[in-house]
């Protein structure tokens, strides 16, 4: 993907920050969710338009040979932050991805990069997806991050047949039906979340975030919820793509992009921000067109 790297970047990290004439940068991590390598049109797809990620890879840099850790969720992520194998975490499981109802989680003492920005003084910001953990210890407040707003898991965990009595949340069934909560540091906010104004949302929070820390180091994690199954896009994106509601799904996610690179040129800090745009894993194939391709 765009910038696909997984432990290359904590090296360039370290790199600019010891560089004598260079402020740390601000660092990006933007990390789809299930998104097939064929599915932007910098890798060559003829359907789904992404002219901001286009531009991107043409302004920087784009991977073509990458490996990420694992080829679901939980294990790929559990690496992406703490630079180790998931297997060492116990984040790769019999399971191979962690549910509502798990016990466990990524263990305290493992230490992730936002705990290692963090000590040199980075503002750090989780947005989106977690699905490391639930627990006390293993929860985004618990793992270096300032600050916390998304899922605790995948959006198609916890079907709308297990909401509890007395839940908060629409008293009419979501069409999705499913009883997703949105959680803002460690509190549910909403219940079951609207999936469809996601992206918008994580995208305002990220533009006010970077907007909020512009004047020091921050690091923001923008793990989108999509495209993973059930997909979503909002009215805006809905039935413009030509790849169906995936590829809206899509269009929006580099929508998203485009926004964050607007606000570091707004901001002033483009030039001091290293941005990644890469994906959790490959497309869910057997999802048919809900899946994304492989390749073009
Ligand atoms: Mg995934």
């Amino acid at each position: 993907m765009v910038l696909a790297m997984k432990f290359c970047w904590l090296l360039l990290v370290c790199l600019w920050c010891q560089a004598a004439t260079a402020a740390c940068p601000n660092v990006i991590i933007v990390l789809a969710d299930d998104l097939g390598y064929g599915d932007l049109g910098c890798y060559g797809s003829p359907v789904i338009a992404t002219p901001y990620l286009d531009q991107m890879a043409a302004e920087g840099v784009r991977f073509t040979d990458f490996y990420a850790a694992a080829e679901v969720c939980t294990p790929s992520r559990a690496a992406l932050l703490t630079g180790r194998y998931a297997i060492r975490s116990g984040m790769c499981g019999g399971s191979r991805v962690l549910f509502p109802e798990s016990k466990g989680g990524l263990p305290a003492a493992e230490i992730t990069v936002a705990e290692v920005l963090r000590a040199q003084g980075y503002a750090t910001a989780h947005i989106g997806k977690w699905h490391l953990g639930t627990q006390e210890g293993s929860r985004p407040l618990d793992q270096g991050f300032g600050t916390s707003y998304g899922l605790p898991y995948s959006n198609d965990m916890e079907a709308r047949s297990d909401l509890p009595k007395g839940a908060t949340g629409s008293a009419t069934p979501p069409a999705d039906g499913w009883n997703v909560p949105l959680i803002h540091d460690g509190k549910v906010i909403e219940r079951p979340v609207d999936q469809s104004t996601l992206t918008r949302r994580y995208t305002e929070r990220a533009v006010d975030f970077i907007a909020a820390h512009k004047e020091k180091p921050f690091f923001l994690f923008m793990a989108h919820t999509f495209p993973h199954v059930p997909m979503f896009a909002s009215v805006d994106f809905k039935g413009k793509s030509r790849a169906g509601i995936y590829g809206d799904s899509v269009a929006e996610l580099d929508w998203s992009v485009g926004q964050l690179m607007a606000a570091l040129r707004r901001e002033g800090v483009a030039e001091n921000t290293l941005v990644f745009f890469t994906s959790d894993n490959g497309p869910w194939l057997v999802m048919g067109d809900q899946g994304g391709v492989l390749d073009c």
